[in-house]
């Protein structure tokens, strides 16, 4: 049991919800804070800035007495912004900022392409989450009693409804054991440590999210109860969300503070642009509870702040700070040594780089990071990355790249500036913009394959391909200068231009033109009976009716042939192919290997 002080010395743990577009992540932040505001006698939530916070008597009291009576957490931080995106842009120290995540999946459309990103970087920073089976509502014949907690409203329903509630269960349940979790509806689980806990949801009626805060708070109260021992009377530690240029105050920064305690007048350390600074905090800015106020005054000044908090910092400074940023307290004494350290950071948190591959912009260090390892993930090289909009010198830069497939940006929520636009319509830079990592992907590979096949097509259109005629009897037209001869295209194909030889490898000489009928043609494919003007030979001296000729295939372009293109070319080609290249290997065994 948790003594008094030590709960005291708990903080609030940072909760984000991610999901795929359009499952409810934000109506389901709508439905906490909407649904939490009404209850005051509890302790009503509080508003931060980028964040809200529910505290403990609020869940415990829309959970009555489905709650365990030994929790110490003092309540949840739910982080405003839902996706992915905000996840990996409000680090801490090399992790993640969140603490628990909540990972909405819409139970009638199961998981989808988001789902499934989300899940890779949960995994990847070990952050514990519940799976939200939102939209319970919209199972045929659900007979809905709004905020009431599931497990009560699953009680009431037809057997039918259950039943379509556990097939759509276990649905995802099947998804997340194909990505390596066990998991079980949440009221099935004794061990949240080893198995991952499902709460169907509604977000619009309500139904459920009492659970979801329960488990949540069981989550935290299990994994977190170490990491959450902050010293909260210590300097404090937090992560820039966002630069924002506010009317009448000029730049702030909205930061999450995870550790410690804030005032006005402390010296701060960000991580910049460029390099880290310092500066001192002039005002610490939280919302405003009621919103009819005049617009200057949106914010309630405080002077100390404990984590977990969201707060809007006003600095001399700001402009030059970095969104996805370290932000700590330092001392006139040891803002040196914070200094280095938060430049240690970031230095550690930049991109390790491969020696070919595309470039990546990125809005944020978190998000940059993300991108790319979803990019090697997918087997993609990146040989530049950085935070920023896509400017004029990232083109230059690109341009640099030396294989022209890699001659590619993609910018993950970022703009192109108005400079680069006209820069870049004279460039062979390919510039791919998102705000969805896996259409970025997508949309990169899409463009990959369609370079590749036209390269492909280009390449096979310029080598020159194998062809066997026979030089029918009675059809010498003309001896010589050139000789004229009517021939049967037996396999492959002829074209002007191209050299002939006879099966002892001896050559005959360079078709000069290709008759059909008194028409010339371009190249004359198997079957077809034609006139061949040939440069070289005399008819009835060096070449003879009834003879057999090949196409000299070039040994670069038959190397293509029989290694690259072997699937990809026609049966009577193939077998052309082989008997001329057996007759020049007759010679030389290794020609064309
Ligand atoms: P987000 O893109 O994940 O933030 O999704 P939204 O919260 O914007 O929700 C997308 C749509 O689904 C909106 O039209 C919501 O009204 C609707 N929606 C969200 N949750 C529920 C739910 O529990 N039940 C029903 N019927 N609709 C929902």
């Amino acid at each position: 049991m948790a003594t008094a002080t030590e709960t005291k010395n708990l903080r609030t743990p940072i909760v984000c919800v991610m999901g795929h577009v359009d499952h409810g992540k934000t109506s389901l932040l709508d439905k906490i804070r909407g649904t939490t505001v009404v209850d005051k006698e509890a302790g009503a939530i509080t508003q931060h800035i980028g964040a809200t916070e529910v505290p403990l008597g609020t869940i415990k009291a829309m959970c009555g007495n489905m709650m365990a009576a030994s929790v110490v957490i003092p309540g949840l931080l739910f982080i405003d912004t839902p996706g992915h995106h905000a996840f990996t842009t409000l680090r801490s120290r090399g992790g993640a900022l969140a603490d628990l995540a909540v990972l909405v999946v819409d139970i009638t459309e199961g998981f989808q392409p988001q789902t499934i990103e989300a899940i890779k970087i949960l995994r990847q920073f070990k952050t514990p989450f519940v799976v939200a089976a939102n939209k319970i509502d919209k199972i045929q014949g659900w007979a809905p009693s709004p905020n009431s907690p599931f497990i009560k409203s699953f009680t009431g329903q037809p057997d039918y409804v259950k039943a379509a509630i556990e097939t759509k269960t276990y649905e995802l349940v099947g998804k997340l054991s194909d990505l390596g979790f066990s998991s079980d509806r949440y009221d099935r689980i004794r061990d949240f440590t080893r198995n991952v806990g499902i709460v169907p949801i509604s977000a619009k009626t309500g139904e459920g999210i009492p659970d979801l805060l329960m488990v949540l708070i069981g989550l935290a109260q299990k994994f977190l109860e170490d990491s959450l021992r902050m010293t909260v009377t210590g300097p404090g530690v937090g992560t820039v969300l966002e630069v924002k240029e506010e009317r009448g105050l000029g730049f702030t920064i909205d930061a999450i503070i995870y550790d410690g305690v804030i005032k006005v007048g402390d010296t701060i350390v960000i991580g910049g642009k460029e390099k880290p600074f310092t500066t001192k905090v002039r005002a610490l800015l939280k919302p405003k509870p009621n919103r009819e106020i005049r617009v200057e005054e949106r914010f309630d000044r405080v002077s100390r702040l404990t984590a977990a908090a969201g707060v809007k910092i006003l600095a001399p400074g700001l402009e030059n700070a970095m969104a996805g940023s370290p932000l700590r307290v330092a001392t006139e004494e040891n803002k040196e040594t914070v200094l280095k350290e938060i430049e240690g950071e970031m230095e550690k948190a930049r991109i390790v780089t491969d020696e070919t591959g595309i470039m990546i912009k990125a809005d944020t260090l978190g998000s940059l990071e993300a991108i790319v390892n979803e990019l090697r993930g997918a087997g993609i090289k990146v040989a530049m990355a950085e935070v920023g909009d896509i400017s004029k010198k990232d083109i230059i830069n690109a341009e640099t790249l030396p294989e022209a497939m890699d001659r590619v940006i993609l910018g993950f929520n970022v703009q192109i500036l108005a400079e680069t636009k006209e820069y870049l319509q004279a460039s062979d830079i390919k510039v791919f913009t998102n705000d969805v990592i896996y259409r970025l992907i997508e949309d990169y590979e899409k463009w990959q394959k369609a370079q590749k096949d036209m390269a492909d097509k280009k390449r096979f259109e310029e080598i020159v391909r194998p062809g066997k005629i026979r030089y029918l009897p009675n059809c010498t037209f003309r001896q010589s200068k050139p000789a004229v001869i009517g021939v049967h295209v037996m396999g492959g194909c002829i074209k002007p231009g191209i050299t002939l030889i006879k099966p002892d490898g001896s050559k005959v000489g360079v078709i000069k033109q290709i008759q059909e009928r008194n028409e010339s043609l371009s190249i004359a494919t198997q079957g077809k009976e034609v006139a061949i003007s040939i440069e070289g030979p005399t008819a009835g001296r060096q070449i003879n009716e009834g003879d057999i000729y090949y196409v000299d295939v070039p040994e670069p372009h038959s190397k293509v042939l029989e290694f690259e293109l072997k699937d990809t070319i026609r049966q009577d080609e193939l077998e052309v192919l082989m008997e001329f290249v057996a007759i020049k290997r007759k010679n030389n065994p290794f020609w064309g290997r």
